[in-house]
């Protein structure tokens, strides 16, 4: 019967393989990764802190990023956030983390009439709590100057378009460097639904450390997988 009401509410069956019915099916749930683990992009931007992530940006996770941001599946934000805790947890910490999501231009919230990531890092925050690991969302990058839209440029052209695109928020420096030196220590960890050429990441990187915040990692749902890997070749 609850089916039934999702999908008259919905009218839409699960977000990663059309089955009728619940927005995730008890398949495609089960289905999904329980670990992460480091994955570079390559090339990989000079000095990028290491990245996680639960899978390849690639059929359930990628249908369920999109579906998520794209299409106002709101609902996901919950199975996206629990996918991003998990991403967090392969940082092997206990102790306290910081999580720090990507701007959305302002611009862009008003298009989409929501910010998904901002969404899906609470949730994952929330998580986090749950499972003992202090966890707190801290939306302290701004992006300062607009950006061009990345799609279609490759990993130089996206560093460029991105260098100095990004900026910290007032207050939010100072912060966080105390979250730093607190007993215990916080860990800063940069996070995103999807990491491509890491050139959002870094950009990211880069405004928080000339800020003087130290950043132990970033973590992410999904990695686009950029190229064969040689070793199946
Ligand atoms: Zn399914």
């Amino acid at each position: 019967v609850l089916d039934a009401v999702w999908d008259l509410c919905l009218g839409s069956g699960c977000a990663a393989c059309d089955r009728p019915g619940r927005l995730l099916c008890a398949g495609c749930a089960a289905a999904l990764p329980t670990t992460a683990e480091v994955c570079f992009p390559t090339p990989c931007p000079p000095g990028l802190v290491p990245p996680t992530a639960v899978g390849p940006y690639d059929g359930a996770l990628k249908r369920l990023v999109n579906a998520h941001k794209e299409e106002h599946q709101l609902a996901l934000a919950r199975c996206l956030g629990d996918l991003l805790a998990v991403s967090v947890t392969a940082h092997a910490t206990s102790g306290p983390v910081a999580l720090v999501p990507m701007p959305s231009r302002a611009s862009v919230v008003r298009a989409r009439g929501h910010d998904p990531l901002l969404r899906v890092a609470r949730r994952a925050a929330g998580t986090l709590r749950a499972a003992g690991v202090p966890g707190r969302v801290h939306a302290a990058l701004r992006a300062s100057r607009a950006a061009a839209d990345q799609a279609g440029l490759d990993a130089g052209a996206r560093a460029a378009n991105l260098a100095g695109s990004m900026g910290v928020r007032s207050g939010a420096a100072r912060r966080l460097r105390r979250l730093t030196h607190g007993d215990p220590p916080a860990r800063v960890l940069l996070v995103d639904d999807v990491v491509t050429t890491g050139a959002t990441l870094r950009e990211a990187q880069r405004a928080l450390e000339e800020a003087g915040v130290t950043v132990a990692g970033a973590a992410v749902v999904a990695a686009t997988r950029r190229r064969r890997d040689p070793s199946r070749a």
